[in-house]
């Protein structure tokens, strides 16, 4: 039987006959009443390795992120963030619809930053027609690109000076220290909270986790009451997400070396454009140019690859891929770009969809 090499996400991942193992074994409580070893011993270390006083498991990191803004901000207040940034594209406003916490979005730079003078100049200044800019969300690694740790350290002094606070969105932040190989406390030490995806490369089923002072996770873990996140026997995803982090941190490598080599084999295919210097860790974005993206997507998917029909195709690499896929999929590419060359003046039969989490 051909092997599916599902390139759409690194969230697709499924645990492994170990994590599952550990799962089972995983000493459980109510964690609702605080009393499950397992979910204390998953925030602890994973608020120890990023430098934060306290952690908190929750449910997705949507609901991490939604936690962490509205525990910096109140009914009325706003936060600074990317116009495509998780936490304003693809949190169904979350922040917005069960916090009245207002975003101002921003467009990022092409190195997945926002510009700091463009930032300073949209904080409002405290007048009555203004909501009150609280907060600068900043995403690493955003679509796959790490921002310098001198980029992180500005932020710091910007929101400083302003009196704002500072959240990370670190969904994939550990492939950003991986990348850097540096410790993650390195990336997460300028921020006044931080929200990691266990469910992402690390290759856990669910969760994330939110970081941040005592206050901050103590404001946090009552919003997340509120919002039914509450879990009890949580432990037995604890214990997938403590597997993931001891782990699956360092092996994050492998999936960056296998995105270098696909974008690499890729780009020598002269139908498809690929900026190389945007593959900085597990994500390629490979334009189709004159292609039909749905006769691409659906002919990769004939041969068990699966991919979003977009003109801009995200290939994400992950720890169900193994370097032999790569050769694979270049393979592939190179075949429904044969049968397909001439695809673009078809009628798409399907929208396409946007940049994808
Ligand atoms: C996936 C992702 C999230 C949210 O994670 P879910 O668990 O899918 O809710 C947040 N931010 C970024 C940058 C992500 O990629």
């Amino acid at each position: 039987m051909q092997k599916t090499i599902d390139l759409r996400s690194d969230t697709v991942t499924k645990p492994t006959a170990a994590m599952l193992s550990t799962m089972l074994s995983a000493e459980v409580g109510d964690d609702v009443y605080g009393e499950d070893p397992t979910v204390t011993r998953l925030e602890q270390e994973l608020s120890e390795r990023v430098g934060m006083e306290a952690g908190l498991f929750v449910c997705s990191g949507t609901q991490s992120n939604l936690l962490g803004i509205m525990s910096h901000c109140e009914r009325g207040d706003e936060y600074i963030a990317g116009q495509q940034a998780h936490v304003y594209r693809w949190e169904g406003g979350g922040a917005a619809v069960l916090g009245s916490i207002q975003p101002q979005p921003l467009e990022f730079e092409l190195d997945g930053s926002l510009n700091l003078d463009l930032v300073q100049k949209y904080i409002k200044p405290d007048d009555a027609h203004h909501a009150r800019t609280k907060l600068l969300c900043i995403e690493n690694t955003q679509s796959g690109k790490v921002l310098p740790l001198s980029y992180l350290a500005d932020a710091r002094k910007l929101v400083d000076a302003n009196k704002l606070q500072l959240h990370l969105d670190g969904a994939r932040a550990f492939n950003a220290a991986v990348q850097l190989k540096v410790d993650i406390s390195d990336i997460t030490k300028h921020f006044d909270s931080v929200s990691i995806c266990l469910s992402k490369g690390l290759g856990a089923p669910v969760g994330s986790v939110l970081c941040g002072s005592k206050e901050t996770i103590k404001k946090a873990r009552r919003w997340r009451k509120v919002v039914g996140g509450g879990m009890r026997q949580a432990g037995i995803l604890a214990a997938a997400g403590l597997y993931a982090i001891q782990n699956n941190v360092n092996r994050l490598a492998e999936d960056h070396n296998n995105a270098a080599r696909l974008a690499q084999g890729l780009s020598e295919i002269d139908e498809l454009n690929i900026d190389q210097s945007l593959v900085q860790t597990n994500m390629v974005f490979v334009n189709l140019g004159k292609l039909n993206p749905q006769k691409i997507s659906q002919a990769l998917g004939e041969k068990g690859i699966l991919t979003f029909a977009n003109q801009t195709m995200r290939l994400v690499t992950h720890l169900d891929v193994s370097s032999k896929d790569i050769k694979i999929v270049i393979e592939a590419f190179k075949e429904a770009i044969g049968q397909n060359k001439n695809s673009s003046e078809e009628e798409l039969t399907q929208p396409l969809r946007g940049a994808l989490y």
